[in-house]
């Protein structure tokens, strides 16, 4: 099987747009979804139109679809990502917001070998950024392989005899993840529509789980399109010159 792999859209439309017509080349057999499909970005119901066609085998929520969908209040949310929120909750149409407080809960297991969470498997919401979160989440997770999001920063991390060990970030992208047998992993593809690795290009993932690899991508997209988008809706101007940075 091979899974297209998209986290944290953030109703960025161009640089979905771009994945998916990049993958469409690779070729997947279906597509995993590991939530934040809308927050900060202006088209959060073309995001979601695109999603439903898609048809994931697997998706989960993100914390942005929890409050965007009025599910939860935008509690701990700074300033900024809390007025997009409420901009994105008067904007989707009542029945996107009705389908994103469907969406599960992570974790999920996809497969045999494939589970999806958006934060951690152990807890929807908590960020893994080093090794010393990746232990618990490793410890936690069901499957060899656990991808995850939340973070926007595209890291794998292996769980060996007991080792965690980070085997790639954002500057080793030039080679695919084996899954290997005996370890577990814990792979962020990176954000599809806001990435804060220091790099403005969309990021995806394709994990076959034949060959049980993880082929990880970055893309160039017009985000600058989505920069007017973001201004002409009245959403905040940082939310715009973040993309132009990847920060
Ligand atoms: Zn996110």
């Amino acid at each position: 099987m091979r899974y297209l792999v998209l986290t944290d859209i953030h109703a960025n439309l161009e640089a979905l747009d771009a994945c998916l017509g990049d993958a469409a080349s690779h070729g997947y057999d279906a597509a995993l979804v590991l939530g934040d499909l809308v927050g900060y970005g202006p088209d959060p119901n073309d995001v979601v139109a695109r999603v439903q066609k898609l048809a994931p085998v697997a998706m989960i929520r993100g914390n942005h679809d929890k409050v965007a969908c009025g599910l939860e209040q935008p509690e701990g949310f700074n300033a900024v990502a809390r007025r997009a929120a409420l901009w994105t909750y008067e904007m989707l149409t009542p029945a996107n917001r009705d389908w994103l407080a469907m969406l599960s809960k992570g974790p999920l297991v996809v497969d045999d070998v494939v589970e999806i969470c958006h934060g951690s498997p152990f807890d929807e919401d908590a960020y893994v950024f080093d090794e010393l979160d990746a232990v618990r989440a490793l410890k936690t997770s069901q499957r060899a392989l656990c991808l995850f999001g939340h973070t926007h920063y595209p890291v794998t991390f292996a769980l060996t005899d007991g080792r965690v060990e980070t085997i790639g970030g954002p500057h080793t992208l030039d080679g695919p993840v084996h899954v290997l047998e005996g370890s577990k992993y814990l792979l962020n593809p990176g954000a599809v529509g806001q990435p804060r690795d220091g790099d403005s290009r969309a990021a995806y993932a394709i994990v076959d789980t034949i060959e049980r690899r993880v082929d990880l991508f970055r893309l160039d997209y017009p985000f600058e399109k989505t920069q007017a988008k973001v201004i002409k809706a009245g959403l905040p101007e940082v939310l715009a010159q973040r993309l132009a940075v990847g920060r």
